[in-house]
């Protein structure tokens, strides 16, 4: 009995005259993704996309696993293939459906018949199907309104495709369809979260981290970095370029009133994003802000950091609760790594008493207490770049 799966995709479908541009990157997501694990066939018809194992060494399970976590799959069926005659599609249904059904005690069955030529029309099939289960499984009922479990029979161009295990995938949009950002990473819980929820909408995702060595360790970095392969499993391999703060800091604590450190560190951190996103082809930043979460993300305060750049800042935690942010961060396996304590360049010198409704203008009379581009040059010139291939 062979089986394949059968990735059913959502707001794809619905945009119209482009949806061959989204339907190209899901499918060329998923070679990328499979390759690994042998051959297959790929092919899409009527918003599925179908993928048969050419080879039977194939490890199906981590297949299956391996498409959990690709965007722009709304569902993910293991389903066995028949042969379009009711005696194969019998015999598979006796061999492969009662593995999904144990423990159940209702179910129904869904026939589509895609293929008109096939003899029966769908509410037959579903009947004949019903039966060909009662039978292998006594001990259930038919429940069409909430059955437990259903059992799908679709009768397409290549066969007869026989299912009950049907699965919640990653869904969103396939990525690089939605351009590139550049993401604001520390190593804190909410930035590998923002970088995998922007992922998920189609975003292809590179990263900037600050760091402030001899104020932050090595370990930190690798911490971050950590981090960045780990998001990597959904968004593809990324850049993240690495710029040192150690000197502008330095040059605040010397220069500037220390209720605007914080701010004013924000602003040198968002012109230096903003300047490597535009070399590199990003269109956008991304952080891990929450609104009021801290001192630096009260409204105000979010104010005068995006007042320092002209490129959209997304925040898609800006509306989330912190638990509800380390529920995505278990989910997506970086809790773990996060948690680890390491200082960010963000905790070196913090301010005693942090303005938290800073005024733009008083913010703006304190940075120009330094030459600000010329700090904003010498720490782009140390830049380094460390490619993180997609941890797949
Ligand atoms: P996080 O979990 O992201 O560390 P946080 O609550 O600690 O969140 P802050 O430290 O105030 O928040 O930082 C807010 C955002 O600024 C982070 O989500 C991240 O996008 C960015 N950021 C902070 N520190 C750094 C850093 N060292 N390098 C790059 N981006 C940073
Ligand atoms: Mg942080």
């Amino acid at each position: 009995m062979k089986e394949i799966f059968l990735c059913k995709y959502g707001e794809i479908v619905l945009k119209g005259a482009n949806h061959s541009f989204f339907e190209g990157a899901l499918i060329k997501e998923l070679k990328f993704r499979l390759h690994k694990y042998g051959k297959f066939n790929i092919s899409r018809a009527q918003s599925t996309v179908y993928i048969e194992p050419l080879d039977d060494s194939i490890d199906l399970d981590a297949v299956f696993e391996a498409l959990t976590r690709v965007f722009g799959i709304v569902t993910i069926e293991r389903a066995a293939v028949a042969e379009k005659t009711m005696e194969s599609i019998e015999a598979v249904t006796r061999e492969y459906i009662p593995r999904f059904l144990e423990g159940k005690k209702t179910f129904k069955v869904e026939a589509k018949r895609a293929d008109k030529r096939f003899p029966l029309k769908s509410p037959e099939i579903a009947a004949q199907v019903g039966g060909f289960v009662l039978s292998s499984c006594p001990y259930l009922r038919v429940n069409v309104k909430e059955p437990q479990v259903t059992v799908k029979v679709e009768v397409r161009e290549n066969g007869a495709y026989i299912t009950a295990g049907i699965f919640k995938g990653a869904g969103g949009m396939p990525l690089g369809t939605n351009g590139k950002a550049l993401l604001l990473l520390s190593g804190g819980i909410d930035s590998p979260v923002a970088g995998y929820m922007m992922a998920k909408r189609g975003v292809k995702i590179d990263a900037v981290h600050f760091e402030s060595f001899p104020y932050t360790s090595e370990r930190a970095k690798e911490k971050v970095l950590e981090l960045a392969k780990i998001v990597t499993r959904y968004s593809g391999s990324m850049l993240v370029h690495v710029v040192s703060l150690t000197h502008i800091q330095e040059e605040l604590v010397k220069n500037c009133d220390e209720e605007y450190f914080t701010l004013l560190l924000r602003r040198y951190m968002m012109t230096i994003a903003q300047r490597i996103a535009e070399k590199n082809d990003c269109g956008a930043l991304i952080t891990g802000e929450s609104v009021g979460q801290v001192a630096s993300q009260t409204m105000q305060a979010l104010a005068v950091t995006d007042n320092a750049v002209t490129m959209p800042v997304f925040r898609p935690c800006i509306g989330m609760d912190k638990e509800e942010i380390v529920q995505i961060s278990r989910k997506i396996d970086t809790f773990e790594t996060s948690i680890q304590p390491f200082e960010d360049c963000c905790t070196v010198f913090t301010p005693r008493h942090p303005k938290t409704r800073p005024e733009l203008s008083k913010v703006l009379e304190q940075e120009r207490k330094l030459d600000f581009e010329a700090l904003v040059n010498e720490a782009l010139e140390g830049e380094t770049t460390v490619y993180i291939p997609a941890d797949i």
